[in-house]
């Protein structure tokens, strides 16, 4: 199996505070990692460095190396543009663009100078049915995205990440601020996608991590704990601090 991204003794310091101790972990190609932990252990922080999206935080310093398909995206000269649209990301609450749901998910592809109209069209059809939104929008594809529920708008975001055919979609928490039933239209979108697409999850929901995942990595205190197969982290973790935390022992 390849691994699209690998992470190689990465440390992460907010100024003087070291949030990342050394992690090491790679990311298979077409399975959803899911990264779980108490919170502040730093999963978001970890998350964010896989497209440099902690680029702009003063007095950030991050050393260590990022490879997705074998190149650090660290390196000197990298085009961030390139490197987000090969790295898509999926934020907790759903942040869909003021304009209608055709140019939401058309923007990356006008970001990346796409100027056939056809292309796009199909492309925005593709994505919104990849993302399991296009029933609910076909007809409206020039109303506000705005406008639509919880659920729908983060179909619809997870529709404009799709559309420039990343490699790896980064998401943070993509349900955690959407109804029961919102969330598990979501798990379904996901997993029906995996083998399309390489999922990377922080999720504080442990129920949903063993639901949609194939792989699994806890992180503590910065700390990269255990990583392995979903069925064997949640059936036979390795270590004691592992199985205490599944078990909802602390966190
Ligand atoms: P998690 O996603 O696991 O809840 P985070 O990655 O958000 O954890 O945070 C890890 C640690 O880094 C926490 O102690 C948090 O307070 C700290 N941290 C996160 N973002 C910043 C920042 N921009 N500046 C300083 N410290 C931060």
């Amino acid at each position: 199996m390849k691994n699209i991204m690998e992470v190689k003794n990465v440390r992460l310091n907010y100024g003087d505070y070291e949030a990342l101790h050394g992690i090491n972990l790679a990311f298979p190609e077409q399975k959803l990692t899911a990264l779980i932990g108490p919170s502040g252990c730093g999963k978001s922080t970890l998350l964010r460095c896989l497209n440099r999206m902690n680029d702009d935080i003063d007095n950030i310093k991050i050393t260590g190396d990022i490879l997705l398909d074998g190149q650090d995206i660290y390196r000197p000269h990298l085009d961030l543009v390139e490197l987000r649209k090969n790295v898509g990301m999926v934020f907790q609450q759903p942040t869909p663009f003021p304009f209608s749901v055709f140019d939401n998910v058309a923007y990356g592809l006008k970001v990346a100078g796409v100027k056939d109209k056809e292309l796009i069209e199909q492309r925005v059809e593709e994505s919104l049915k990849q993302a399991a939104i296009w029933e609910e929008t076909k007809d409206s594809l020039n109303r506000n995205a705005q406008d639509f529920s919880g659920g729908q708008q983060q179909r619809i975001c997870i529709a404009r990440a799709l559309a420039v055919r990343p490699a790896v979609v980064l998401l943070d928490e993509p349900t955690s601020a959407l109804d029961p039933i919102s969330s598990s239209e979501i798990e379904e979108t996901l997993m029906g996608l995996k083998t399309k697409y390489t999922f990377i999850m922080v999720t504080h929901n442990l129920q949903q991590a063993s639901r949609v995942s194939d792989q699994v990595a806890f992180l503590m205190n910065g700390d990269l704990i255990e990583s392995g197969s979903t069925e064997e982290m949640f059936v036979a973790p390795k270590k004691e601090i592992t199985s205490n935390y599944l078990n909802g022992r602390f966190g």
